[in-house]
C-alpha cells in the first residue's frame, strides 16, 4: 500500500459557508462573551424576556448564575471606572438587588452581543435593541456585556469555573 492510500481525509466544514476561506474551510470565530441582567431588570422580573433576545439572535448561555454581588465585587469588576463620577452610584446600583451573570457563546460573541444590548444611554440605542427595550435610563440600563474578547476572558473567570460552563 502506498503512503497516498494513507492520507487522511480533510476535516470537513462544520457547515456550508458563504464566504469560504482558501481551503474551502469555514471561518468561524465561535466566541463566549459575559453578560449581566442588572438589579433593574431582575427587580422587574425581565430575565426571560433578556434570554429570550439572545436566544433567539442565536447566542447560547453556556452558563448562567443569580447571585447578589457583594460591594467589594462590584467595586473590583467596575475598576476600570473608579475615577469617573457615576462610580460610587454605579456601585451602589449593582448591589441593590440580584443579577444574573451568565457566559454567553455564539459566531462573534462579544460583537453580536453589544448589537443586541445597544448604545449605552437608553435614549441613544437602536431599536429592538435590549436596552432600548427594557433600559429605565443610563445607569439601571438592564445588561451589561463585555467589550472585548481579552475583557470576557477576565469576566468569566471573575465570577465562573471552567466546570460551571457547559456548552
Ligand atoms: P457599557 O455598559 O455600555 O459598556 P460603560 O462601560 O461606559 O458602558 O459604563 C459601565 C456602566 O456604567 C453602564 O452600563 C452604566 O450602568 C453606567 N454608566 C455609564 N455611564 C454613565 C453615566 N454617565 N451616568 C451614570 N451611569 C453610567
Ligand atoms: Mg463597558
Amino acid at each position: 500500500m502506498t503512503r497516498q492510500g494513507l492520507r487522511k481525509p480533510p476535516i470537513p466544514p462544520i457547515r456550508p459557508l458563504p464566504f469560504p476561506d482558501i481551503q474551502g474551510f469555514a471561518i468561524m470565530a465561535i466566541e463566549h462573551t459575559f453578560s449581566i441582567i442588572k438589579p433593574d431588570a431582575t427587580r422587574r422580573n425581565l430575565t426571560g424576556k433578556i434570554n429570550a433576545v439572545f436566544e433567539e439572535a442565536g447566542l447560547r448561555i453556556v452558563a448562567q448564575k443569580r447571585i447578589h454581588m457583594s460591594p467589594a465585587q462590584a467595586e473590583s469588576f467596575y475598576g476600570v471606572h473608579r475615577e469617573r463620577p457615576f462610580f460610587k452610584d454605579l456601585v451602589s446600583f449593582m448591589i441593590s438587588g440580584p443579577v444574573v451573570v451568565q457566559v454567553l457563546e455564539g459566531e462573534n460573541a462579544v460583537a453580536r452581543n453589544r448589537e443586541l444590548m445597544g448604545a449605552t444611554n437608553p435614549a441613544n440605542a437602536a431599536p429592538g435593541t435590549i436596552r432600548k427595550l427594557f433600559a429605565e435610563n443610563i445607569e439601571a440600563n438592564s445588561v451589561h456585556g463585555s467589550d472585548s474578547a481579552e475583557n470576557a476572558a477576565i469576566e468569566i473567570a471573575y465570577f465562573f469555573a471552567g466546570s460551571e460552563i457547559v456548552g
